[in-house]
């Protein structure tokens, strides 16, 4: 209960509610369950990938804009996936909903019809998508996005959830 706000953005909630067998709150089933100390986690890169993802946030954070190198670096290291997640966060097809209190930050994208939204756990490589559900890709485009996105957008403009209301979309995403 400390005010603190930096670096918990990776943090689910623990094993408090019913189902302790539920996958999302065990990180991935490979073992790797250990959080980074300090970065928010993001596990599902490699460190390459990682590695390019952190030049881009730098140079976009203290230049204000993506630039060429990094462009290209990216679509190097993901491919052409990574064009239509510039069109995602161009688009603004992202919001970050956090915990008013625990602080824990799941970033919503939506989809491709009005009524449907895909739910992204921070530091968590987890989707709905069906390109994520039966694809062999350790990640989909709504979880890179969804972890770009929140790497370059200031705590301000994250939308203030209740707690209760992020346990039921935790729990939600566990159901399927
Ligand atoms: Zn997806």
């Amino acid at each position: 209960m400390n005010n603190s706000t930096s670096s918990e953005q990776g943090n689910l909630p623990g094993p408090s509610t019913s189902t302790s067998s539920s996958h999302l709150l065990h990180g991935n089933e490979d073992g790797s369950t250990t959080d980074k100390p300090e970065e928010p986690s993001i596990s599902f890169l490699s460190a390459m990938q990682l590695q390019v993802f952190k030049n881009f946030v730098n140079n976009y954070l203290t230049k204000g804009e993506l630039l060429r190198e990094d462009a290209i670096a990216l679509q190097s290291m993901f491919g052409p996936t990574i064009i239509q997640v510039f069109e995602m966060i161009e688009e603004e097809q992202l919001v970050i909903h956090q915990s008013q209190t625990s602080k824990q930050i799941i970033i919503e994208v939506f989809g491709q019809t009005s009524s449907e939204s895909y739910w992204i756990p921070a530091g968590h490589s987890i989707c709905q998508c069906m390109h994520f559900v039966h694809g062999k890709s350790p990640f989909c485009k709504h979880v890179l996005a969804a972890h770009l996105y929140l790497a370059i957008t200031p705590k301000e403009q994250f939308k203030v959830i209740s707690d209760e209301q992020f346990m039921l979309l935790i729990r939600d995403l566990d159901d399927d």
